[in-house]
C-alpha cells in the first residue's frame, strides 16, 4: 500500500469562506474504503441520483469520499485538505459498479491534474475499477498580478481578467492565494 506522501500534495481549502460555515460532522462524504461500502451507499440513493456525477475528495489519509452532486467539496472533506477533489459518475458493468466520467472539477480545492495518482490510488485501495486518466482536466491558475482565479482553456494560459501571463505551474495555493 503507497504511504500517503507518495500520494501527492495537500490541497487546503481555496475557495469562499462562507462555505465553511456549512461543514458539519453529519455531512462530511461517505468514506468508501470497499466496492460494497459503495454499493451500501448507492443503494440509499434514488436512480435519477445515480445516474448524476457525484462530489467526491480525496482525504488527507487517501480515503475516497463521496457526497451528492452539487454537495461543496469543503463539506465532503469536513473542512479538511484533501489530495483530489471533483466529479465522479458511475456505471455498472458485468454487474460491477465502475467510475464512468471522472473530473478535478472543484473550484473549493483547485486540485492540480497531478492529483490523479491520488484518485487512482484511493480507487484502486476500495477495488473500484476506472479509467485511466481523468476524463475530464480543469486547468486552474492563479493569476500572480491580479490574484484572479482562472480556468484555463486550449493552453491560452492569459489571465481573463487582467491579460497578465499565467504560470505552467499549479499556483493555486501560493503566492496570491488567500484573498
Ligand atoms: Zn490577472
Amino acid at each position: 500500500m503507497a504511504s500517503v506522501s507518495l500520494l501527492g500534495r495537500r490541497y487546503r481549502y481555496v475557495g469562499p469562506p462562507d462555505l465553511r460555515a456549512l461543514v458539519r460532522p453529519e455531512a462530511e462524504g461517505r468514506s468508501i474504503h470497499s466496492a460494497a461500502d459503495f454499493v451500501d451507499w448507492a443503494s440509499a440513493l434514488a436512480a435519477v441520483e445515480l445516474a448524476e456525477p457525484f462530489t467526491f475528495v480525496v482525504d488527507s489519509a487517501g480515503v475516497l469520499r463521496l457526497a451528492p452532486r452539487r454537495s461543496e467539496h469543503v463539506v465532503c472533506a469536513g473542512g479538511g485538505p484533501v489530495l483530489g477533489a471533483g466529479e465522479m459518475s458511475f456505471r455498472k458493468e458485468s454487474g460491477q459498479w465502475v467510475v464512468g466520467e471522472v473530473s478535478n472539477q472543484s473550484t473549493g480545492y483547485c486540485p492540480d491534474i497531478s492529483s490523479w495518482s491520488a484518485v487512482a490510488g484511493a480507487l484502486d485501495a476500495a477495488g473500484i475499477e476506472h479509467p485511466p486518466g481523468f476524463t475530464c482536466e480543469v486547468v486552474f491558475r492563479r493569476c500572480p498580478a491580479c490574484g484572479q482565479l482562472n480556468i484555463v482553456r486550449e493552453e491560452d494560459f492569459i489571465c481573463a481578467l487582467c491579460d497578465e501571463a499565467l504560470p505552467r505551474e499549479w499556483n493555486v495555493d501560493g503566492a496570491g492565494a488567500g484573498l
